[in-house]
């Protein structure tokens, strides 16, 4: 594995093609198409506290549908989950508990 001076910041971004691939917020640094399945596992940026988050498939999920495709990392997600009135919305079939309990799992 490369070595790099930061932690990548990774956002799910719109390309030309209509495709979407994760970037980094910091530097040019993004994950190419033909590669883009080895971004689990990968260690994020949280984008809300600078906190680091294991990407896995949950993680990439909650980005997408809760914040922009922003990382968020479990202390964030948990604290956004806690407070549902705010702009996040969490629909009431969604399995929050079931979501950490696979999240801790991998990133352990
Ligand atoms: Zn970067
Ligand atoms: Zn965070």
């Amino acid at each position: 594995m490369a070595v790099s001076k930061h932690t990548h910041k990774y956002q799910e971004v719109p390309t030309t093609g209509g495709k979407k691939l994760w970037a980094c917020g910091n530097c040019t640094h993004y994950m190419p198409l033909n590669v883009a399945w080895q971004i689990e596992g990968k260690p994020s940026e949280c984008w809300e506290c600078d906190g680091q988050v294991v990407m896995s498939e949950e993680i990439m999920e909650f980005a997408r549908k809760y914040n922009k495709g922003k990382i968020l990392c479990f202390d964030c997600i948990d604290r956004r989950a806690g407070k549902k009135k705010v702009d996040v919305t969490v629909p009431e079939d969604f399995d929050f508990d079931d979501m950490i309990r696979k999240m801790n799992r991998e990133s352990k």
